[in-house]
């Protein structure tokens, strides 16, 4: 691997507005991609890998311009790609080629193996029929395939032998770049590594550079030099793979790992007592304020001034987050909260003792979150659910809320987007490093 940049990526944006009634007037936006930043390095496999629905194929299909990005900057060999003409889009469009998740929606069925590879030669311009086949043929056996299979059409063929011949339509043209998004998860587990050692194969003998995207930690792990970790269309850790997935900063890199099933039976993820990914992502037309993965975050760190343990802080938090999910009203929560349990009794504390049951809050709690708990509980029993979150999110004000953090330092190799990172924030890390400043101020003592 080299240092020359084939492809960077600044602050990408794409944006798919929502829109409502015959006039269609937009009444909100999907952030689907949404301020992304990277580059390709000549000759790595760098992996885009995130939950499904974190924006990785809008990145991929934006790089392309095959979704027009809605800000940001892409840069080709140093060229600006947002200000291509259509000639220099499509020879582009040539050295990067897209590889998709389903062979199936990728080929006319109509046409042959022979034919769908050579559609891309004849779009970029070859006229000799004779060359064509002869450079299809050579593609078709590079992949595994047989030079007859050109005759044959691709619903004769397994899901591994099509994703073989969809790399191969991508060689055709002899790109510099691939994007694989999703190459592999349609396979099953033998053919999933054989179609990826053959990927491997291919990026060393034509010297690519590839992009690959998967949810599937997994297949980066074994494919990729660099990963950068996506979560609601923001990367929130990015580094040399081995770094990031044994030293894993962001704690929703953490949950990533946790989630994997286990190969190591022995130590199942809950044992470890790390978070896990069991809810669902957030709505991309309504990322959370500041670090948008703070509503689902278990590091998330507490105010300033708090007195209590962090897991008191924590079943504070969920409380919180559950009085401000979308409740029709506040008897609704009353029916969640009486759910399989005592009879609801008729007094003005049934509302808090609820709720401190529901989220094991103990006896004692800080004088400031002991009252605002018992004003949330009476509120809710006066029908005022408003007053109620209000009450809550007084004690429960976090930077994590606040402020939206940036990447660690950008032009070290393993950056990670966290307050619990940053100097400047009274959160500790998670990985046993102190934060600089603790480290700073521990040299100086010295
Ligand atoms: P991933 O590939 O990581 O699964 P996608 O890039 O497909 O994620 O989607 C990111 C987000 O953008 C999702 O919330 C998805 O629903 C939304 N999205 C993708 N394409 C469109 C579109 N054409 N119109 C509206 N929303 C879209
Ligand atoms: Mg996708």
């Amino acid at each position: 691997m080299t240092e020359e940049v084939i492809l960077s990526v600044r602050n990408l944006e794409k944006q798919y507005p929502i829109t409502e009634g015959l006039l269609r007037r937009e009444v909100g936006r999907v952030r689907a991609v949404d301020g992304v930043s990277f580059e390709l390095h000549a000759g790595e496999a760098f992996g885009l890998v995130g939950e499904s629905g974190c924006g990785k194929s809008t990145t991929a299909l934006s790089l392309l311009r095959l979704e027009e990005p809605t800000a940001g900057e892409i840069r080709f060999h140093d060229e600006d790609v947002l200000d291509y003409s259509r000639s220099e889009l499509r020879e582009y469009r040539r050295r990067v080629q897209l590889v998709l998740q389903d062979p199936d929606s990728a080929f006319n069925p109509r046409l042959t193996v022979g034919e769908a590879l050579e559609e891309p030669l004849r779009v970029h311009g070859m006229v000799d029929s004779t060359r064509r086949q002869r450079i299809v043929t050579d593609a078709l056996e590079r992949v595994g395939l047989d030079g007859d299979d050109r005759a044959s059409y691709p619903h004769e063929f397994s899901g591994g032998q099509k994703q073989r011949i969809a790399l191969a339509r991508a060689l055709v043209v002899n790109p510099d770049v691939i994007l694989a998004d999703e190459p592999v998860s349609a396979l099953d587990g033998r053919t999933k590594a054989d179609v990826l050692e053959l990927l491997g194969d291919l990026q060393t003998e034509f010297d690519l550079t590839v992009l690959l995207i998967s949810h599937d930690v997994d297949v980066v792990r074994r494919f990729c030099d660099r990963i950068g970790v996506m979560y609601l269309g923001k990367l929130v850790e990015c580094g040399p793979t081995q770094s990031v997935l044994e030293t894993p900063h962001h704690p929703y890199t953490r949950a990533l790992l946790s989630s994997v099933p286990s190969l190591d039976a022995h130590t199942p993820a809950t044992a470890t007592g790390e978070q896990t990914l069991t809810d669902d992502l957030p709505d991309a037309a309504d990322i959370p304020s500041g670090c948008r993965f703070h509503p689902r975050c278990r590091a998330i760190i507490p105010p300033e001034e708090w007195e209590s343990s962090s897991e008191t802080w924590r079943r504070l938090m969920e409380l919180r987050l559950y009085l401000e999910d979308d409740w029709s009203d506040t008897e609704a929560l009353a029916r969640a909260l009486a759910d399989g349990g005592r009879d609801w009794q008729s007094g003005d504390g049934e509302f808090e003792s609820r709720l401190r049951t529901a989220f094991a809050l103990p006896e004692t709690l800080p004088e400031r979150v002991e009252d605002a708990v018992a004003d949330a509980g009476a509120a809710l029993a006066r029908n005022d659910l408003a007053g109620a979150r209000e009450q809550v999110r007084a004690v429960t004000a976090t930077v994590c809320e606040q402020e939206s953090p940036s990447l660690t330092d950008e032009y070290t190799s393993h950056t990670v987007a966290c307050h619990r990172y940053d100097p400047e924030k009274p959160g500790e890390a998670l990985d046993g490093t102190r934060t600089r400043q603790a480290k700073e101020e521990r040299t100086d003592a010295n």
